[in-house]
């Protein structure tokens, strides 16, 4: 298959939904992925959205894969098998949310997060079922997860809504301690906010927010779909802010690229859930939990997580240096293997066509932000790589500042 018949296809068949790249990608290996035309692409993506934490095809979790494909693929939870146990022990002692549920996305991750604040905040009273979370969020795109992603633009087409939610700003405590009450049952909210593009909790909002929550007897549920297992430069970025939530939800790198969820929470708070509360058929499945226990595995035993850390300020500084050669780099954001670089100008656009004709891949956000996610393995040669062809694109960019 070539790119044009993608094209066709995808108009022909494909319920028109995602502004795709003009790129058939047919392969990936470790920092990179290749086209039809058997052109190479330096990806800093991770496989499109922080997923590939380990890069494309990470032997380990391959062989994990090929390991179950020979052996199992599924059951139902209606049984035990091997993977989802091996992965539940190895999340639940690198984590302080001790127990696991698996599900197959972070939308239904964090659907089983509300269910489960609902169920425990009722322990409490009847009433306490409201639930906060912050502007400019991103939850995923069920129902409850559009309900809980504080952005208009994912709500208004499909309202009426999942009622009993709460907004406030970000990194703003005045407003969640004027908005959280005993009808609170849960505050939400990603550590660093990732799709609206990488704005980190400041460490006193984060430790203001656990002592009103404890202080309301609200509960703290951190979405890590996108921070957790290393991105931030530790293997959950709460433990970067010295406080525990109470639940946590992950998805993205979990599978090492198979689709995989889980919602992790404190024991005291997941004894709430009663058999028959909450299920999925896929979700544990036995292939995804074998790739999901390799990934995991290889991200703690080669110790990624402080890779990410150290490539990471090695991107930002390199990215910062660009100031001096363009008036186009404004704010630079990062936490580990997360960065956002703002532009003063709108050409977001022209930046990523641009390196990518060079062989590089990048995300932006609207048309003055540019969003690097790569993979954790990544190395300071990546960088140096990427580095030069948005430099390059930069100096080519129209703008006003120059004409
Ligand atoms: C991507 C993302 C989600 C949604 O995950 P899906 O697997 O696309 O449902 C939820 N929360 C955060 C923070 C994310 O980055």
């Amino acid at each position: 298959m070539q790119l044009a018949d993608a094209l066709t296809l995808e108009q022909q068949h494909l319920i028109s939904l995602y502004t795709r790249t003009p790129l058939l990608v047919t392969r990936g290996e470790g920092m990179y992925v290749w086209d039809d035309t058997g052109r190479r692409y330096l990806d800093f993506c991770s496989g499109g959205r922080a997923v590939g934490a380990l890069g494309h095809c990470h032997p380990r979790v391959v062989a994990a894969i090929c390991a179950q494909a020979g052996v199992l693929l599924h059951t139902s939870n209606d049984y035990y098998t091997e993977p989802y146990l091996k992965l539940a022990a190895l999340l639940s002692t690198h984590c302080v949310c001790d127990k696991v549920f698996f599900c197959n996305s972070g939308a239904e991750a964090i659907e089983a997060a509300i269910k489960l604040a609902r169920k425990a905040g009722k322990r409490d009273s009847a009433d306490r079922v409201e639930i906060v979370t912050t502007l400019k969020s991103f939850h995923g795109r069920t129902m409850g997860a559009i309900t809980a992603t504080g952005q208009p633009k994912y709500q208004q087409d499909f309202a009426p809504l999942v009622p009993g939610f709460r907004y406030v700003p970000y990194n703003d405590l005045a407003a969640m301690d004027a908005v959280i009450t005993d009808r609170t049952c849960a505050v939400l909210l990603e550590p660093v906010q990732g799709e609206s593009g990488v704005y980190p909790a400041t460490p006193e909002y984060l430790r203001g927010l656990r002592d009103l929550c404890d202080a309301r007897g609200a509960l703290l549920i951190l979405d890590e779909v996108q921070t957790g297992l290393g991105r931030t430069g530790t293997l959950f970025a709460y433990e970067q802010y010295g406080i525990a939530p109470d639940i946590i939800t992950l998805s993205k790198a979990l599978g090492g690229g198979m689709p995989i969820g889980a919602m992790l929470a404190k024991s005291d708070v997941a004894a709430a859930f009663a058999r028959g509360d909450h299920a999925s058929t896929f979700g544990g499945t036995a292939i995804a939990a074998a790739a999901g226990f390799a990934a995991v595995s290889t991200i703690i035993e080669e110790n990624l997580p402080a890779h990410a850390a150290e490539v990471g300020a090695y991107l930002v500084a390199r990215l910062a240096a660009l100031r001096a050669t363009s008036p186009l780099v404004g704010e630079i954001r990062g936490r580990g293997c997360m960065v956002a670089v703002d532009l003063t100008e709108p050409v977001a656009g022209f930046v990523r066509n641009t390196v990518q004709e060079q062989g590089l891949l990048i995300l932006t956000v609207g048309e003055s932000m540019l969003r690097l996610l790569p993979a954790l393995i990544c190395t300071t040669a990546d960088v140096d790589v990427a580095v030069e062809a948005i430099a390059q694109a930069l100096t080519a960019a129209p703008h006003a500042a120059r004409a």
